[in-house]
């Protein structure tokens, strides 16, 4: 229906905004009990340049590893070199976007270990990446216990650890989540981060650090998520009717370069508004919308 894909808009504000705030240590780093980190470049939305591959498991291994999203020849070989002292006992994956995955189809096939994801995750990767292993809420592997969470992808799942939660592209420490449709869901979300907010304290998002007080970061999501909301419903009474017209207002105080992107989360909550009875298309069009 002529909407731009993501990858397009995550080019145009790449092209725009140096990704400065991200400069993650380099080398493994412990995080949590049992958990270690590798930061590794990939191509994702600035201001965040890396996504952080979790290892989780004994200092000797063997280790889970968790979304090797790079698909960059130099980036891979850091983790490489890493593996050849620590050995893998599989992959796990949070989710299907390309920044998690990159790197997972050669890492599984370098070391033969299996793949494994939700069922809409294999669904997603069908001809890109080879799931071996559907997981599901409540599984248990590696120590790791399967949280299934979706909204912002359709198969998303966390994986918790100890008192730690690895939490994929649910919350980020640096830069904004974003909620695309049709795979990506507002109300699914909302509840999913409604879920998580029971679950472990620490969050170890897949871009940025490690955020310690959990509960109070998923609070503040979900806040910050019904104070748009709030703005969408109003906007729609003051007569902003097309997707341009409601972001410039809804999203008055973001930078304009992410209005792009910003439209797709907007879309999101008209949609979940949709449902509730609180707003409905005009003519049918989902770039046209009224109370
Ligand atoms: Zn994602």
């Amino acid at each position: 229906m002529g909407e731009p894909t993501v990858e397009s808009l995550y080019e145009q504000v790449r092209a725009v905004v140096a990704a400065t705030e991200d400069e993650p240590a380099p080398g493994l780093v412990p995080v949590a009990p049992g958990i270690r980190v590798l930061a590794l470049r990939t191509p994702t939305l600035p201001p965040a340049a890396h996504t952080n591959v979790y290892l989780v498991g004994p200092e000797i291994g063997p280790v889970a590893v968790v979304d090797p999203g790079s698909p960059y020849p130099d980036q891979q070989a850091i983790l490489d070199t890493i593996l050849t002292a620590i050995p893998i006992s599989r992959v796990l994956l949070t989710h299907h976007h390309g920044d998690h995955i990159g790197g997972a189809a050669a890492l599984a096939a370098r070391w033969n270990v299996p793949v494994a994801a939700h069922a809409a995750t294999a669904r997603r990767l069908a001809g890109r990446v080879a799931v071996t292993e559907i997981l599901d809420d409540g599984d248990i592997v590696d120590g790791v216990r399967c949280v299934f969470t979706p909204g912002h992808a359709e198969g998303h799942l966390v994986f918790e650890h100890g008192d730690a939660s690895i939490a994929g592209d649910m919350v980020a420490g640096v830069g904004t989540i974003l909620i695309d449709p049709d795979e990506g869901d507002m109300a699914l979300y909302l509840a999913s981060l409604e879920r998580m907010r029971s679950g472990p304290r620490m969050l170890l998002p897949a871009h940025g650090p490690a955020i310690v007080d959990g509960p109070a970061k998923l609070t503040e999501y979900l806040a910050h998520r019904a104070m748009r909301e709030q703005r969408v419903a109003s906007a729609l009474t003051s007569g902003a009717q097309t997707l341009e017209q409601l972001v410039a207002v809804v999203y008055a105080d973001t930078p304009r370069v992410l209005w792009g992107l910003a439209e797709r989360s907007l879309l999101a909550h008209l949609l979940k508004l949709e449902r509730e009875g609180l707003a409905r298309r005009v003519d049918g069009d989902r770039r046209r919308w009224s109370r």
